[in-house]
């Protein structure tokens, strides 16, 4: 795919997690690797339904911002994955309400449902809170990505990564309908859990991380 094109892909998915009801107002971003260690992120603070392609800021390999516009202010939690990870071709950051509010409570998200299994174990993890931003931050979301394609970030949201761009949209939108279920499965006490042998079946099923299908 050409340079413009995957901007435009990018802004796609950036406005698509809007339209899902992931983001609202400027808050989220999106990111996708390209070639030799450089990625392509949104930009910060501005609306993607009023951004265009050529607003979607290039970080080099050695982290440094191209273009006009400033990228989104957690690029680093980006770039450190992209270099950590090597399954990693696309990565969203988002507050939705239900990932967000379990969140709050720092705690990682039990094996209720299956499909806890398509983000590679038996649970997902909620990295400890630290100031947006931060390195910090992207050190913390590392920890808690470890063996899983996605992860929540303590009194924020959460991170995903995926294959591509279409991959880590449906996991994303997968954590939050997954966060609403555990939510309402809490208004009437604690929801039976999955054991250990039963969740290791299913994720033998979904295959490695990355490779999860349904
Ligand atoms: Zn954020």
């Amino acid at each position: 795919m050409s340079g413009s094109g995957r901007a435009e892909r990018l802004l796609e998915t950036a406005r698509e997690m809007n339209l899902q009801g992931l983001n609202r107002g400027t808050a989220g971003n999106a990111s996708v690797r390209l070639a030799d260690g450089a990625m392509l992120i949104t930009p910060s603070g501005l609306r993607f339904d009023r951004c265009e392609p050529g607003d979607m800021v290039v970080i080099d390999a050695d982290g440094h911002a191209e273009g006009a516009r400033k990228a989104s202010s957690e690029w680093r939690i980006h770039f450190d994955i992209y270099r950590a990870r090597p399954d990693a071709g696309a990565i969203l950051h988002a507050h939705p309400p239900y990932a967000t509010a379990l969140a709050c409570h720092r705690r990682p998200i039990p094996p209720f449902h299956y499909m806890i299994a398509r983000f590679g174990g038996a649970d997902v993890r909620c990295a400890a809170y630290h100031t947006f931003g931060t390195q910090a931050l992207s050190d913390a979301t590392l920890d808690a990505l470890r063996d899983r394609s996605a992860c929540l970030l303590a009194n924020h949201g959460m991170v995903v990564v995926g294959r591509d761009l279409d991959h880590g949209l449906a996991l994303a939108i997968e954590l939050e309908a997954l966060c609403q279920h555990y939510l309402l499965s809490r208004q009437i006490g604690r929801p039976v859990l999955l054991d250990g042998t039963e969740m290791n079946e299913v994720v033998a099923r979904f295959g490695s991380y990355g490779q999860a299908r349904d």
